[in-house]
């Protein structure tokens, strides 16, 4: 058991990292876990374009919360690597416990975000690094000159088919209706790229390949009629990248807190029902999900856990 802190946050992502910020500030002894790569769900974005005051060329989301991740630390947050395992919140100490530490704080900011949803088609954990992705920006160069399929048709979807039209021979949207969800300036973008396709009305229901990926069942949900799409033998290999959604990063605290759909349910000032406990970002219940939103809820969070300890 090491020292106690007065909060610790889980996770590295825009909400985490501006909670770190706000914490740091405040001066309080605040440690901030991830598990993996920072950033979060923006660390698999190629752009970040609606982050405000953010107009620098190239800005990529691992780009952005790198300097995310450097203020916090210039505030003197400390910064664990670990796989947090259980989570005890109700007692006055809550307790994290990772691979081989348990953590302690009077406060805890539950910053865990979400991931990707599976696209629900047959064989698809067995393609998945050879053929099958959901990060764009992670494996698209490995598409280059291929012909690439994107599930989905929202903001994700159709701004990483956008993304990938810069390696692939051509990018083709299979979305489930035949309207896409995706915000109006995102869709303007694709129709007019003339790299980019529609199959409407249609789901991807099975993928195959001897090793890597090459053929592709897709099904009209209208008609029921199913394509198999084959990769042209020169090319030996078709890619499949899934956006269609995702799933709240939840299971440590399901039997702690009050959950809507899989997300914390908070106040408007992100207290969970437990005292102490608060949620931010895309992991809590809320009507929109975008690093502005994350970065808002994580200095909330912030602020109220201050107070909290203040009345303590
Ligand atoms: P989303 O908005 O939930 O869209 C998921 C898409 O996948 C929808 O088009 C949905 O179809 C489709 N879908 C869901 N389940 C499916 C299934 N089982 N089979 C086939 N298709 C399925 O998810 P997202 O695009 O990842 O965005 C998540 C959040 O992040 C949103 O709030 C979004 O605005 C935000 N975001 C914002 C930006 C940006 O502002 N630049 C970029 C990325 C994400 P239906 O349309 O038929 O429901």
């Amino acid at each position: 058991m090491g020292k106690e802190y007065d909060v610790i946050i889980l996770g590295g992502g825009p909400a985490g990292l501006t909670a770190g910020l706000y914490a740091g500030r405040s001066r309080l002894r605040t440690l901030l876990i991830e598990k993996s790569q920072d950033g979060g769900q923006i660390a698999l974005s190629a752009s970040v374009e609606n982050y405000p005051g953010q107009m620098l060329e190239g800005e990529t989301g691992v780009s952005l919360a790198a300097r995310m991740a450097a203020q916090c630390e210039r505030f003197g947050v400390e910064r664990k690597a670990d796989d947090i395992q259980t989570a005890e919140l109700s007692g006055e100490i809550k307790r994290l416990t990772g691979g081989t530490e348990t953590y302690e704080a009077r406060t805890v900011i539950l910053a865990t975000g979400a991931s990707p949803r599976p696209i629900g088609c047959e064989n698809e954990a067995d393609f998945i690094g050879r053929g099958i992705s959901y990060c764009a920006t992670c494996d698209g160069a490995f598409f280059r000159g291929l012909d690439v399929y994107v599930a989905g048709g929202g903001d994700s979807a159709v701004e990483e088919a956008l993304f990938l039209t810069r390696f692939a021979r051509k990018v083709t949207i299979i979305h489930r209706r035949d309207q896409l969800r995706a915000a109006k300036s995102i869709q303007e973008k694709a129709f007019a790229n003339p790299n980019i396709r529609f199959l409407w009305d249609s789901v991807a229901v099975k993928a195959e390949g001897s090793d890597v990926l090459d053929t592709l069942t897709v099904r009209n949900v209208k008609t029921g009629e199913l394509t198999v799409i084959k990769a042209p033998p020169e090319d030996g290999m078709l890619g499949l990248f899934g956006f269609v959604g995702y799933l709240p990063n939840t299971e440590l605290f399901a039997d702690q807190l009050s959950l809507e759909n899989g997300y914390i349910s908070t106040d408007g000032e992100m207290r969970t029902a437990i005292p102490g406990v608060f949620a931010a970002g895309d992991v809590r219940v809320k009507s929109l999900r975008q690093v502005v939103t994350a970065a808002a809820d994580g200095a909330v969070a912030a602020v109220q856990a201050e107070r909290y300890l203040a009345g303590l």
